[in-house]
């Protein structure tokens, strides 16, 4: 059975709801909080873990409350959580307000997936060694994400790369990345190019390939995604369902994929994905919005 690795973060989210955000020196009474597991890299290893896949999450968390609930609730999803280690910041944490009017501010402390760092990964150098796939995003520092996929590289692994939050990639990183699964605001960044139309998302892509991506997913959010390589240009539309809450939509798409994943049938693939985030964003939270493989089998569309 085939095995991932997820190199990531680990953050809990503190939602607030209320009806304005207090401006400076104001105190406020807020309606509603709420905490929930969150984090790319522990959404997408929750994400595959999951829909039935092997997977095991390399991260670090800090010693408090929230790193255990994080764990824990990693091993309910069928996460291997053993090699995450505590740090000696606090665990990740995001702060988010939300507005009666919808808008969110978010404030994202690093904490412990800041000390991801060289020497953690080579102490787990054995655990890429065993797997099939590494998965990796830009929430822990980018120079720790290169190494830890030059790595994977080195013991002929098949990398990916999820680019968010969104930031310029230099070539090691892109040259170390099989398959590479940005957003359309994240293609636009790593480009420098316009990605409103689908000639502009083609176009971009199309420079991604130029800089040496061999294979690329563009998600679209409504609008499905877009797989692009020197042989394919493919879109796929997304299902259209009551979406409630879009939360992990894209970490639910790359746990769905990576599930389904085998070689060279990245089009099929990206149709198991395609189920999957649909069911996710009918669903409140990130974590807790992911279905498992009984509910996408009985996914009717
Ligand atoms: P997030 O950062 O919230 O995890 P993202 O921006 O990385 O999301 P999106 O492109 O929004 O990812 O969504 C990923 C996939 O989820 C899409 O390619 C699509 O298949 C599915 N999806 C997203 N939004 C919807 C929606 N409203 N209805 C149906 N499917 C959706």
């Amino acid at each position: 059975m085939k095995k991932v690795v997820v190199v990531g973060s680990i953050n809990m989210d503190l939602v607030t709801r209320c009806k304005r955000a207090p401006k400076g020196g104001e105190t406020l009474f807020g309606e509603e909080f709420f905490q929930v597991p969150g984090g790319k890299g522990a959404n997408q290893a929750v994400a595959i873990g999951k829909l039935g896949t092997e997977v095991t999450m390399l991260g670090k968390v800090g010693k408090d409350s929230f790193g255990k609930d994080l764990i824990n609730s990693m091993k309910e999803s069928g996460v291997d959580a053993r090699y995450i280690e505590e740090g000696e910041k606090s665990t990740g944490i995001a702060k988010i307000i939300v507005e009666e009017n919808g808008q969110n501010r978010i404030l994202v402390v690093a904490g412990a997936n800041s000390e991801v760092d060289k020497a953690y990964i080579d102490r787990y150098l054995d655990v890429i060694k065993e797997c099939d796939i590494v998965v990796a995003q830009l929430e822990i520092p980018v120079e720790i994400v290169a190494y830890a996929l030059a790595k994977a590289k080195e013991f002929g692994k098949m990398t990916i790369l999820n680019p968010a939050p969104a930031r310029e990639l230099d070539d090691e990183i892109i040259k170390n990345s099989d398959l590479i699964i940005p957003n359309e605001s994240e293609l636009a960044l790593i480009t420098g190019m316009p990605t409103e139309t689908e000639e502009e998302i083609k176009k971009a892509g199309e420079k991604l390939l130029d800089m040496g991506v061999s294979n690329l997913i563009v998600t679209l959010g409504s609008k499905g995604s877009l797989h692009l390589n020197r042989e394919v240009c493919e879109f796929h539309s997304a299902y259209k369902v009551k979406a409630i809450d879009t939360t992990a939509a894209g970490d639910s798409f790359i746990g769905g994929l990576v599930r389904e994943l085998k070689d060279n049938n990245v089009g099929e693939a990206i149709e198991f994905a395609t189920k999957v985030s649909a069911i996710a964003v009918t669903r409140k939270g990130a974590q807790t919005s992911i279905p498992t493989i009984e509910e996408v089998e009985n996914f009717e569309g």
